[in-house]
């Protein structure tokens, strides 16, 4: 059945636009609307065929885009970070028809692109290499960052455009090029976004710099995981999607960069300014519907203070209750899941917690009705702290209570799952927040480890990036641009000699 496009199709060109369809057909997707479960518009896929055109061309255009100076290409990435700025309300929309942010959220996640375009334009002037003492006389050693060449980028649908973005903006001025296949859970955001890079590089005279393949796993996700001309894969999500990609990609000695899945937890301490706890756990866990890879799913509580900690939480969380509803809406706090699996997946979740012991203290319900809504959930552990359960990622808000006697204790509860992305503790006492931080390593074991600030919400300057079935990969701030180029080290004789290191002779 054909459906009407919303408005903003027009602002963003996606009623034009040669993929983008009213009526279903052979070879295309449809993108709905969490919140209603209506059709948005139909997309078409790649072919094996279209996928090699693409492919191709990213790879005749890497030989070129390499040769522009990394400041040009800098001005490049500026001039698409203004057209992000230009469009952050019409996009930020799209995000939140297209997978159920509210609007500050999808307005943020466009922000985002606009926030890592400013960081990689300063960037470019910079690249830094190193130069090394010689130990041979007359001879400099030094090492400089080279174009790697078409770089591939898996995004999860939870970030339909900031995880390119972080992407494709740091591997544009390293010089590569960027094919990104998207997750076909909101294909119009990529769409939107990828038009809207190219045709700002294509103006400054750089066509075919950013580039898109879309399609069902099998047929297109693995065909870009296992080509030998892409010698980057940047892969963001699940940790069973990174399991076969990374075993995918080694198998052909490429390189990989993995951001996968989370299980994050707060550790709110006796001494802990408890109203700023309460305010980033529930932002923390409820934020986005839980469909953040930093959400807060795990907290911690000294038992001195559980009680009446708990008591307040559960208080909060009973008033987001009745802010769920249309993302686009004013007032809205918690907008839908992605899809009709991810209710499922809550459901399953909340009757194994309840299985195991788990008291569910608010919610544990999904909505009805037509779209994808389920409710903030708060569910306590039994005495003994034993709910395997919370051990799993549930992309959902649900968030799971413990409590704890000593810090030493909840640090070992804390890292006792498999995943190691985010982690927070709040405390003013500064013994506790360096036995957390400890340089040694023995406290958190995740990529991220935050003070009196919750799990989600990093910026984008420092390092992004989690440990253990996380994946180890670091994308976004400080040195992640150098996944993005390959290292070359030399030695120059610039005194005539034949002389080696190590002191060896060769007459
Ligand atoms: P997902 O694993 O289902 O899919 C992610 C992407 O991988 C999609 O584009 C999908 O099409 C692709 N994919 C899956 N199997 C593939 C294969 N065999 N070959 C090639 N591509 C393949 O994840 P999702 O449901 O879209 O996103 C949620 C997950 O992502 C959560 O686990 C979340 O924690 C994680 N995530 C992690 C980060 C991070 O930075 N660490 C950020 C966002 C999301």
């Amino acid at each position: 059945m054909a459906v009407n496009f919303p408005p903003l199709f027009s602002r963003l060109g996606l009623d034009r636009h040669p993929r983008v369809f009213a009526q279903p057909g052979e070879g295309r997707v449809l993108s709905d609307n969490p919140a209603t479960g209506e059709v948005i518009a139909y997309v078409s896929l790649d072919t094996p065929e279209t996928y090699e055109r693409e492919v191709a061309g990213a790879a005749e255009a890497f030989t070129k885009w390499r040769s522009v100076p990394a400041p040009v290409r800098g001005q490049v990435v500026r001039a698409i970070g203004e057209a992000f700025r230009t469009h952050k309300r019409d996009l930020g929309e799209l995000v939140s028809l297209e997978v159920g942010k509210i609007r500050a959220e999808g307005a943020g996640e466009i922000q985002e692109i606009v926030d890592i375009a400013e960081f990689a334009v300063g960037l470019s002037r910079q690249l830094p290499g190193q130069v090394f003492p010689s130990e041979r006389a007359k001879h400099r050693l030094m090492e400089q960052w080279l174009p790697l060449g078409p770089v591939g980028v898996i995004s999860a649908f939870n970030f339909p455009a900031a995880v390119w973005a972080w992407n494709a903006m740091l591997a544009g001025i390293c010089g590569d090029t960027v094919i990104w296949k998207p997750s076909l859970l909101a294909p119009l955001t990529a769409l939107a976004c990828n038009a809207i890079a190219e045709k700002a590089a294509a103006d400054l005279g750089h066509p075919g710099v950013f580039r898109l393949v879309m399609g069902e796993d099998p047929i297109i996700g693995e065909r870009l995981v296992a080509d030998k001309r892409v010698p980057l894969i940047s892969a963001t999500g699940s940790c069973r999607m990174g399991r076969r990609v990374g075993q995918a990609v080694a198998a052909r000695l490429g390189r990989c960069l993995l951001e996968l899945g989370g299980n994050n937890a707060v550790i709110v301490h006796e001494d802990a300014d408890q109203e700023l706890a309460l305010r980033a756990v529930v932002f923390g866990a409820v934020g986005t519907a839980g469909q953040r890879c930093t959400t807060t799913r795990r907290i911690f509580v000294h038992e001195k203070i559980a009680e009446r900690f708990v008591e307040r939480l559960t208080a909060a969380y009973r008033s987001t209750l009745g802010r769920m509803g249309d993302p686009l809406k004013d007032g809205t706090l918690v907008g839908p899941l992605v899809s009709r699996m991810a209710v499922e997946q809550f459901q399953d979740a909340v009757k194994a917690a309840r299985a195991q012991g788990g008291q569910v203290l608010v919610g544990g319900e999904a909505a009805g009705g037509k779209g994808y809504f389920v409710q903030p959930t708060l569910i306590r552990a039994p005495r003994d702290n034993r709910l395997p359960i919370a051990s799993h990622e549930t992309f959902a808000p649900i968030l799971y209570v413990f409590t704890y006697a000593d810090i030493d204790q909840a640090i070992a509860m804390q890292n006792s799952v498999d995943q190691g992305l985010s982690s927070a503790i709040f405390t003013d006492s500064i013994r506790v927040s360096e036995r957390f931080l400890n340089p040694d390593g023995s406290g958190s074991d995740c990529g991220l480890a935050n003070v009196n600030c919750g799990t989600s919400g990093a910026e984008i300057g420092g390092a992004f990036g989690g440990e253990k079935d996380t994946g180890g990969g670091r994308e976004s701030g400080s040195d992640s641009w150098k996944a993005y180029m390959r290292r070359q080290t030399s030695a120059i004789n610039f005194g005539g000699g034949f002389e080696l290191a190590q002191g060896i002779t060769f007459e």
